[in-house]
């Protein structure tokens, strides 16, 4: 239930349908992929082909489905949503697959996690766009082949490093979504606060995108919670000031850590003398799975440099300890 959590809640969901883009010029930051994508959707729709297969990584809240929901409106086709472990049977993507429309877009969220008896059906309708279904079962069963429409499969993946290397390769074209400058998240901010009605001004639109982690998904969360603090304690009016007040109740710091991040650190520093400390042995400390630790708490820290990997453990870096108002760590130490 952290506030700054990158995962999607039922209430982001909620609003998703309003404030997500639906068109490349709305979709704000990410540069070289929007430019990129843009030439390649006019180039498809110029040849009156589908768009090649797209594959787009990065982590959670970052826009990889607002993208493709972008990509299909570009090119003017449906969108077919759906998700790895959501297909558990090759029949179930056998369906997917032929109710497709020419040049319809597909997308499968978590694509790594696809089950491989799954995966052997994608990659011929990937390539060939035709598909081998077996009918019957025992001595009677047969293979079928079914041609298909041409189609685009988007698939999105948090962690590229877990797909299979064939799937990989049947992709045409392969996206990295970068987290977000704080003027990339002003931005979209302000055009969130502005489709909600929300009065923000740019100095408070800044403020909460300072804090929400390089992340549109929790910059609008963080949004939502502090125009209703600037509507029960102030007039409703988002300035620097009544952003700052609000997230500094919700606890979220200027660096976008909440308290779960600062326990960590601590932790480190205090009972582990700054690392390096076993995965283990934090995850035992904080009552947290270590795939918990590895994949929701530490990614943040990592990418900002306040806590360090090393194939001895963890160790926290001077920057966590300035954050933290501790000591600096003397350097013969490091
Ligand atoms: P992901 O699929 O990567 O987890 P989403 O596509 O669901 O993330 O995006 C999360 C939220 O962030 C959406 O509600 C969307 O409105 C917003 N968002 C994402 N990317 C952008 C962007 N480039 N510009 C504006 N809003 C964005």
């Amino acid at each position: 239930n952290r506030i700054i959590a990158a995962g999607a809640t039922r209430e982001d969901d909620a609003v998703d349908a309003s404030i997500r883009p639906q068109r490349l010029a709305d979709y704000l930051g990410q540069q070289p992929v929007r430019e990129q994508l843009g030439i390649y959707i006019e180039a498809a729709k110029r040849r009156g082909e589908a768009l090649d297969h797209v594959l787009i990584f990065g982590p959670p809240g970052l826009g990889k489905t607002t993208l493709s929901h972008v990509i299909a409106n570009e090119l003017g086709v449906n969108l077919r949503v759906t998700s790895g472990p959501v297909i558990e049977k090759a029949g179930d993507l056998a369906a997917l697959l032929t109710n497709l429309q020419p040049h319809d877009v597909l997308f499968v969220d978590e694509i790594h996690r696809l089950s491989p008896v799954v995966e052997e059906v994608l990659y011929p309708a990937m390539e060939d766009f035709q598909i081998d279904i077996m009918i019957g079962e025992g001595p009677a069963a047969r293979s079928i082949k079914l041609d298909l429409p041409p189609f685009t499969l988007i698939g999105a993946t948090t962690r590229a490093g877990l797909l299979t290397a064939p799937l990989r390769d049947r992709f045409g074209i392969v996206q990295r979504l970068e987290f977000y400058s704080t003027e990339e998240l002003t931005r979209i901010v302000r055009r969130s606060a502005t489709i909600l009605g929300i009065a923000c001004e740019g100095e408070g639109a800044a403020e909460i995108a300072r804090r929400a982690r390089g992340t549109p998904r929790i910059a609008n969360r963080l949004l939502r919670r502090v125009r209703d603090y600037a509507q029960v304690r102030a007039d409703g009016h988002i300035d620097r000031e009544v952003a700052r007040a609000a997230m500094d109740m919700l606890k979220v710091d200027p660096e976008g850590f909440d308290d779960l991040d600062r326990r960590l650190l601590r932790l480190i520093i205090e009972n582990f003398d700054g690392g390096p400390v076993g995965v283990e042995s934090l995850a035992a400390a904080l009552s947290e799975e270590r795939g918990t630790l590895e994949d929701v708490i530490e990614p943040y820290l990592i990418q900002q440099g306040y806590l360090v990997r090393s194939a001895r453990g963890r160790m926290a870096s001077q920057k966590a300890y300035r954050h933290l108002g501790l000591p600096a760590r003397a350097r013969a130490d490091l």
